[in-house]
């Protein structure tokens, strides 16, 4: 059994036809999927589809990318929302001076606004980074000490930021990233790290894995990511499936399936 523990299906090109591609993930082991919101509307849908299909949980939060979208009502909602009851997790939420859309401290003071509320509602949360470490690890000495846990998800940072990442509690989420030949340093992070802080996730539709890579990405194809982990690791399928499985349960509060 895999777990993908990011991926937008509310995005349109899974909304309309999210059972077809539950099937199609059933049908290589995944069985489960996180749906990340990325705003106040669409983490308001992903909970909608989690409460519609059993094999979906959502989470709720504010992407740096719609970070002037928060206002002063965003983070009450935040908090109503995040009571539901397939809600596992706050975010996708954090730093991103890669792609730079928005103006740095507003995108601070979203991401910090966000982390109080984590903190407040006790639920693991599901960080962004990208381009912005530094930043991150201040933001974290500063308002990190009462979290629940998280996840870098899509990691994109080298093993020496990898290791403080894991010194601070969190785990690393692999993308289909680690497929693709030029990948090195995701790839030396995922032959050092231990198994038991890995997670695997799509981030569908974006980021494809090979051999898919140029089409729309999708839960299903997560299995290529495990495998590529698995033969970086120089371990079984089954080890990496098993571990990354029981790793998403006990970050986000999910029961651990028996063959894990
Ligand atoms: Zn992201
Ligand atoms: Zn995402």
């Amino acid at each position: 059994m895999l777990i993908d523990t990011h991926a937008h299906l509310d995005f349109p090109q899974f909304s309309e036809n999210v059972p077809y591609f539950l099937q199609r993930a059933h049908q290589v082991g995944v069985h489960r999927i996180i749906t990340i919101g990325t705003d106040l509307s669409s983490s308001a849908k992903s909970i909608q589809l989690a409460e519609v299909h059993e094999e979906i949980h959502a989470t709720v939060g504010v992407h740096p990318h719609d970070a002037l979208s928060m206002d002063s009502s965003t983070l009450d909602h935040m908090k109503a929302l995040s009571g539901k009851p397939k809600v596992v997790a706050l975010g996708e939420m954090g730093l991103d001076f890669f792609r730079d859309r928005r103006p740095r401290p507003v995108q601070k003071e979203c991401f910090k606004a966000q982390l109080e509320v984590a903190s407040a509602v006790q639920l693991p949360v599901v960080f962004h980074i990208r381009d912005a470490f530094q930043e991150f690890f201040d933001v974290i000495a500063s308002q990190g000490k009462s979290l629940k846990g998280g996840v870098l998800h899509c990691f994109s940072g080298d093993w020496p930021v990898a290791r403080r990442c894991l010194d601070l509690g969190f785990y690393l989420s692999v993308p289909g990233v680690v497929t693709y030949p030029k990948a090195h340093d995701l790839q030396e992070v995922v032959r050092k790290a231990p198994l038991d802080r890995l997670l695997l996730e799509t981030d569908a539709p974006y980021l494809t894995p090979v051999p898919h890579r140029g089409k729309v990405n999708e839960p299903s194809y997560v299995h290529h990511t495990a495998q590529k982990v698995a033969q970086l690791r120089k371990v079984s399928l089954e080890e990496v499936a098993r571990g990354t499985t029981r790793n998403a349960c006990s970050l986000f509060g999910l029961e651990i399936p028996s063959s894990c």
